[in-house]
């Protein structure tokens, strides 16, 4: 049986003041704030991030991540310095959600081949949207027997575009970092050159495949 005491010490941590809060606030929003999103793609690019491993330490002594796409903060809260942009554009949904980054953020950089040129997902461009869907939804050996298959259709599901675009033919981007997805030091090399001011130097040893 659990002893009053042992329960005591669980509840009794001392949480940090209102005081520590600000203080620990105003540190933060002093900091180049960095925002990640991930529109029409796997993922992956974000997971590429996440090799930025230790380092990102060091980073976080000048930059702050005000929303990535591990959270479901689906808004920028606040004026961000650097955007990372994982994925093309698919639907109305990401369109706005891109629009939003630009207005927000004063330097937006397109990260991996769906970003930078539509990746797999645009290979459906050279199919109409419903000659696509059809494949998928109803022809595809996959489809769901019994009732006849149907396209899926909602109204609260965002329109899919015609095409997958890639994010620069929807606003502007700044940087481009290729790959499928791109090295986690690809990453870091960007982000670390504009947290320290330098001018963006991707060697080519850092975004050659082959
Ligand atoms: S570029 Fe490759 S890894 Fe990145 S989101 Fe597209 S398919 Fe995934």
């Amino acid at each position: 049986m659990e002893k009053e005491t042992d329960k005591n010490t669980f509840y009794s941590h001392d949480l940090p003041s209102t005081k520590m809060d600000t203080k620990v606030m105003a540190k933060r929003d002093e900091k180049i704030q960095v925002a990640m999103i991930g529109l029409c793609g796997c993922w992956g690019c974000t997971l590429s991030f996440l090799d930025i491993d230790e380092r990102i330490i060091g980073l976080l002594e000048k930059v702050a991540i005000t929303r990535s796409s591990l959270t479901d903060i689906k808004r920028i809260p606040k004026r961000c310095k650097i955007a990372f942009v994982e994925g093309g554009v698919a639907n109305e949904e990401n369109i706005e959600t891109l629009e939003h980054f630009r207005e927000n953020c004063d330097i937006m950089i397109s990260v991996g081949a769906c970003a930078v040129w539509g990746g797999v997902p645009a290979m459906r461009n050279d199919v109409s949207l419903k000659d696509c869907l059809t494949e998928a939804y109803v022809c595809n050996v996959g489809a769901v027997t019994g009732d006849k298959p149907v396209i899926p259709y909602h109204k609260d599901l965002p329109r899919i575009t015609n095409k997958v675009y890639p994010c620069h033919e929807v606003v502007k981007m700044d940087y481009f970092i290729p790959g499928c997805p791109p090295d986690g030091d690809a990453i870091f090399k960007v982000l670390d050159d504009l947290a320290n001011g330098r001018e963006v130097n991707l060697p080519t040893s850092l975004t050659r495949y082959d």
